[in-house]
């Protein structure tokens, strides 16, 4: 019971039992046969043998839902031993007591009288191994009215055992169960305080915020060892995506428990705790059922914080990209503020320049540089009207518009950075076209949006080719570019909102999406056609205004 309530392992407890009983008993053999969670184990610690103690699993068999110590044909002694527990003995048998306990002086004769045809056909020589002990006793350990084991008392001695040995013993098993289960007790509960530990030390690790994902991850690893029961030789890896993260001295050995780590039903890897020497036979090879429930935890945790990092990820880069879209619809706000302050004292500069040049006394100095200020304010006039344009001060409003006017226009802005980057712009523009029924602010938008990715397209410089053409129905654009292209995978994507392959800073993803928006909403549809390394074309199509009715 002392023994028993330090949790000792299932090998170790049933060594010392049988140690003790030997000792006690005077025995030259004590053999033990326990079921525990459905396995049969033996124990047997014998005064001639090196080493004196043996444990072992049992092969078992299945007989009618009942799982049973499989012994050899040729065991007699085994036989026999097992049919003493499983009460299956012929009734001429002498037991002693009716909890089914058995002895005998002489076990050669006993077993010449159980096996009777066996032994008469056979080699005798076979039971020269059983025929090493001449007394035995076998006693049922019994828990809640089933047999779950035996012990066996053996001596070389002839009639070494008494009848009051025998009920002794049978008293004794009671205490043994009591122990037996105590010492379950108490590893269970030893191993729930590793497993919360270790849960602990992972919950640790995640709510220390500020650490990376494999940072976490090497710190989990790290907190393996100590929670299996030879942390001496234990050492763990956990691999995610390929990544390896290990123990100082991890080896990777036959004995070790896995357990795969599954991300929304994706295997991504594995967690995994070797033991550098063999050890004796557990639950699962020389682990604890508790370690497997431990290792799966581990791995559905990680696994849990695979996917809560991601989405936190995906969250700050939509965070990002919101601040910048944020920042860009202000920036466009406020320049159409500007622009609109903008206008009065240009038109005033304008006005009084015109005036400075009507004057016909003027040095001729002073009339050329009036000259020059009415023209740089004609400039500043048309760039502030375009700048109110894009910023879409006015609401959208469906006119009847001539495509090629807003492409036009629209190039105006485009035309000299383009010529800084080093891109040729050809035009071919058709001769004349429908009208289409469109806002022109929101179609000049998706000129600029769809000509701003081709200039970002080619940063070498190249060629933009700008196309409008009819059909019976619509009349389309088309802008194409010689630049990077794109992959399949990124032509699928390209319209979604905050797709993007650009830089923070550079990109939004939000520019394709709009246009896409805007085309929708024009009743229209886009078209991408995309070879890697050689271009990319984008082609608008819009249906032709209908012939111009009583309405406008
Ligand atoms: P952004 O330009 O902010 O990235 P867009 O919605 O305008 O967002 O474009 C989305 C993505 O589509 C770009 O990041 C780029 O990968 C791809 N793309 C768009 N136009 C082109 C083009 N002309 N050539 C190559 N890739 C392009
Ligand atoms: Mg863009």
């Amino acid at each position: 019971m002392q023994l028993a309530m330090r949790g000792p392992l299932r090998t170790e407890f049933l060594n010392e039992v049988s140690r003790i009983l030997m000792e006690f008993s005077g025995c030259d053999s004590v053999e033990m046969w326990l079921k525990e969670r459905g396995r049969y184990y033996r124990g047997e610690v014998n005064r001639s043998k090196k080493p004196r103690f043996r444990f072992e699993m049992m092969p078992t068999e299945e007989e009618e839902g009942r799982i049973l110590p499989r012994v050899e044909d040729k065991d007699l002694l085994g036989r026999l031993c097992r049919d003493i527990m499983l009460r299956r003995t012929d009734a001429f048998l002498p037991f002693l007591t009716p909890a089914g306990g058995f002895l005998t002086g002489d076990i050669s004769s006993t077993l010449q009288q159980v096996f009777d045809n066996e032994v008469k056909t056979e080699d005798s020589g076979r039971f020269l191994q059983a025929g090493q002990f001449s007394s035995l006793a076998v006693i049922p350990i019994s828990m809640e009215a089933e047999n779950i084991g035996l012990l066996q008392l053996k001596s070389k001695t002839s009639d070494f055992l008494s009848r009051n040995d025998v009920e002794f013993y049978e008293s004794l098993i009671q205490t043994l169960v009591s122990a037996l289960i105590h010492r379950r007790t108490q590893v269970e509960l030893r191993e729930r305080i590793k497993e919360l530990t270790c849960m602990y030390g992972i919950a640790k690790l995640v709510e220390g915020s500020g650490l990376t994902l494999s940072e976490i991850v090497q710190g989990i690893v790290e907190l393996l060892p100590p929670a299996w029961v030879y942390p001496d030789v234990a050492s763990a890896r956990i691999i995610l995506d390929g990544n390896s993260f290990v123990t100082d001295r991890f080896r990777e050995s036959d004995y070790r428990q896995v357990a795969d780590l599954m991300v929304e039903g994706e295997k991504r890897g594995t967690v995994e705790v070797n033991y550098s020497e063999d050890k004796p036979e557990l639950d699962e090879g020389p682990f604890l059922l508790e370690e497997r429930r431990l290792i799966d935890t581990i791995a559905r945790e990680v696994a849990l914080i695979v996917e809560r990092k991601h989405t936190e990820g995906e969250k700050a880069r939509l965070q990002e990209q919101l601040r910048h879209a944020d920042r860009l619809a202000t920036i466009g706000q406020l320049s159409a503020g500007v622009a609109h302050e903008l206008n009065e004292p240009i038109g005033s500069i304008l006005g009084f320049a015109q005036l400075i040049e009507k004057n016909p006394r003027l040095p001729e100095q002073v009339e050329q540089d009036a000259v020059k200020i009415k023209k740089a304010s004609l400039h500043a006039r048309e760039v502030i009207k375009k700048l109110m344009l894009f910023a879409r001060q006015t609401p959208p409003q469906k006119i009847r518009v001539d495509l090629n006017q807003i492409v036009d226009e629209g190039l105006y802005f485009l035309e000299s950075r383009c010529a800084k980057e080093g891109i040729r712009v050809e035009r071919k523009l058709a001769g004349s076209l429908p009208k289409i029924h469109a806002d022109p602010a929101q179609m000049t938008q998706v000129l600029v949006n769809v000509v701003v990715n081709a200039i970002q397209a080619m940063p070498g410089g190249g060629k933009l080719t700008i196309q409008t053409r009819a059909s019976k129905k619509t009349v389309s654009l088309a802008i194409k570019d010689t630049g990077a292209g794109m992959d399949e995978k990124i032509k699928k994507q390209v319209f979604l909102p905050f797709f993007t392959t650009k830089d923070i800073g550079h990109g939004t993803g939000l520019g394709l999406a709009v246009v896409h928006g805007i085309v929708t909403s024009h009743r229209g549809s886009i078209d991408v056609r995309s070879a890697l390394g050689k271009g990319t074309t984008f082609e608008v199509s819009l249906p032709i205004a209908e012939a111009r009715g009583g309405k406008e």
